[in-house]
């Protein structure tokens, strides 16, 4: 058996028998992974704290034929401030969520695993509404995955100066010359445009550096409610229950 150190964040864990458990990680180095954690949930087991959902750190792990078995785990970063505030953790399990359902293994997921770590920074900074919090992850997950919308010139004709409008539908915007089948455009507020360009340029880093004002936080939300739809179409459960809290 190869032993092996990974980087990364806990998705999700599922227990198995009656001590042990079942761990999916977003690694660095190989993607998305799944992890047995054998005895982790014995009181006495080092790995019973390391192995819940938002750790982040490195994995010491065996690698089977089929399958990796935890050894140890050095967290670095807990994200503990979301015990003690359960909206947050509700926007944290959907991140983690998404973050599974739009993942694969051996995938280079590095960029997607950078997201995560930074929106979950975000989320304790109680600075930053939660909201724009999700909004700004969700465009950047699509623009990460090659789905983002243009946001820079008309989807069809290239032209940057003529008056547009938004169609989610049409994958971005669509110019006064090319809108003639247009049904869903939305005109945007500048400003709301502006943090669209915004998000999906800007580095991971610099993402979570800037607010917005209520008029422009409900634009955000009607364009991303859409785009969800039609690029991600999955109803994930812990949004469910984040509906029912807020
Ligand atoms: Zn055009």
């Amino acid at each position: 058996m190869n032993q092996i150190v990974l980087t990364g964040m806990v998705l999700s864990t599922m227990p198995v028998g009656e001590y042990d458990r079942r761990v999916v990680i977003l690694t660095k180095e190989q993607g998305k992974i799944s992890a047995f954690a054998k005895g982790s949930r014995r009181p006495n087991s080092p790995l019973v704290g390391a192995v819940n959902p938002f750790s982040f750190g490195t994995f010491t792990m065996y690698e089977g034929r089929s399958s990796y078995t935890i050894q140890s785990a050095d967290i670095s970063n807990y994200f503990a401030e979301l015990r003690s505030d359960m909206i947050g953790a509700y926007y944290g399990f959907y991140f983690l969520e998404f973050a599974d359902y739009y993942t694969k293994e051996f995938n280079d997921e590095r960029e997607m695993l950078k997201l995560l770590y930074q929106t979950m920074r975000a989320l304790i900074n109680p600075h930053i509404p939660n909201r724009l919090i999700r909004y700004i992850f969700e465009l950047k997950a699509l623009t990460v995955n090659g789905q983002g919308p243009q946001v820079f010139q008309c989807v069809t004709c290239g032209n940057k100066d003529r008056p547009a409008v938004f169609s989610a539908a049409k994958g971005g915007l669509v110019c006064s010359e090319c809108d003639r089948d247009v049904i869903d455009g939305m005109i945007l507020d500048n400003s709301t445009l502006y943090s669209m360009q915004y998000i999906e340029s800007s580095s991971i880093e610099k993402l979570y550096t800037f607010t917005v004002t209520d008029k422009v936080m409900d634009e955000l939300g009607r364009i991303m409610g859409r785009l969800m739809e039609i690029y991600v179409n999955k109803r994930f459960k812990s949004l469910e229950i984040l509906e029912t809290l807020l």
